[in-house]
């Protein structure tokens, strides 16, 4: 909880009734992400976002939800992942600071009770009354009380930094997590997609087991955007995306390369399987309706191209998905709702 000066809350309040405007404006959900993209963007706190929004309006582009959450996703979200692993760290770093004082403590607790006991074992030896004896045992069975409660602290406290570590795991497998996934439609992100491509493509390379690389893009997705509106264009993206996500199995990698277009990777699988599984890609996309949400009336059917290459020797990651792009590009050609193969791949 922060305390702000009179000041302060003035220029928040200034801020947040400029953000509020700005979305009435534009005509924008007030999401908090949209409040948080121009809260940032007024209080310039984030020079790129400034950056890029004053360009958008000079450039006469309107500002829509899709503009906002592209922009959110693009400087926002990231953000606030590397603050989330800033504070995990520092987190992380007290925590072991605390154990450690207090494992510093017991230790010279327990040096100075092994000195206690020496000391009460000379003193029984030369105990000369019944009266000193019992006094000697008063005396070494109270260091022994407070060894235990220190040592019982230190338990508890060791408790409690394991599930504080614990939580700081979970947190930061969640930030990598999101760093790798798609916000929109959860899919595997083209961050994932590159480096799961990288490694298939090494293992390739090393062993002779091959694999083959799927381009989809949705048909005429701007006319669906634009008679339809944006929302209903991203509940498209989450519609193929799902299907793509339920076709697939096993050891088949799908991501959202960018856009409306998306990528397969099948390991083991050759260019005819992989025809197959497009087709089936294809006709399961076809085969559902979109609807929209709110008045439940059906707006028609969405089909895809599938480009499909086989790993066949290819020099860089990049000749192969050239040649997946080429493929993906001839099934367009030909009058998209098709899957295309490229020829196998050749020395240039
Ligand atoms: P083609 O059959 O040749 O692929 O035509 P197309 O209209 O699908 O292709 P084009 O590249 O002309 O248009 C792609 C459109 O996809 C433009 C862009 O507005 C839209 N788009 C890209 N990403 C998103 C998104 O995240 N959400 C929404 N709603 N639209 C998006
Ligand atoms: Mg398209
Ligand atoms: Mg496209």
């Amino acid at each position: 909880m922060t305390f702000l000066s009179s000041k302060e809350k003035e220029v928040t309040n200034d801020l947040s009734a400029k953000v509020m405007e700005r979305i009435r404006k534009e005509d924008i959900l007030p999401t908090p992400e949209n409040y948080e993209l121009w809260y940032v963007y007024y209080a310039r706190s984030v020079p790129e976002v400034v950056r890029v929004v004053d360009a958008i309006v000079e450039s006469g582009q309107v500002i829509t939800d899709y503009v906002c959450s592209t922009l959110y996703n693009r400087f926002l979200s990231d953000l606030r992942n590397e603050e989330t692993v800033r504070n995990t760290g520092a987190q992380v770093q007290s925590t072991i600071q605390s154990v450690s004082d207090v494992v510093q403590g017991v230790q010279r607790a327990t040096k100075d009770y092994g000195k206690t006991l020496s000391a009460v074992n000379t003193k029984i030896g030369t105990a000369k009354s019944q009266g000193e004896l019992q006094e000697v045992v008063k005396f070494a069975s109270q260091s022994t009380e407070t060894m235990m409660v220190q040592s019982n602290q230190l338990e508890q406290m060791l408790q409690q930094s394991n599930a504080a570590m614990e939580e700081l795991r979970r947190d930061l497998e969640h930030v990598r997590r999101e760093a790798m996934t798609d916000g929109l439609t959860g899919l595997a992100n083209r961050k994932s997609f590159d480096s799961e491509f990288d490694r298939i493509f090494q293992d390739a390379e090393k062993s002779n087991q091959g694999f083959t690389l799927l381009m989809l893009d949705i048909d005429h997705f701007k006319s669906f955007n634009d008679n339809f509106g944006h929302q209903v264009g991203d509940q498209v993206l989450r519609l193929v995306a799902r299907t793509l996500k339920d076709s697939i199995k096993g050891k088949d990698f799908a991501a959202r390369y960018g856009g409306e277009e998306f990528a397969i990777i099948l390991p083991d699988t050759d260019l005819a399987g992989a025809v197959i599984v497009g087709n089936a890609l294809r006709k399961a996309v076809a085969s559902k309706d979109v609807i929209n949400r709110s008045t439940g009336k059906v707006l028609g059917r969405i089909t895809m191209s599938v480009g499909v290459a086989e790993y066949g020797g290819d020099k860089t990651v990049e000749d192969l998905i050239e040649r997946a792009d080429g493929a993906l590009y001839a099934a367009k050609h030909n009058g998209r709702n098709q899957v295309s193969t490229a020829p196998p791949f050749h020395n240039k």
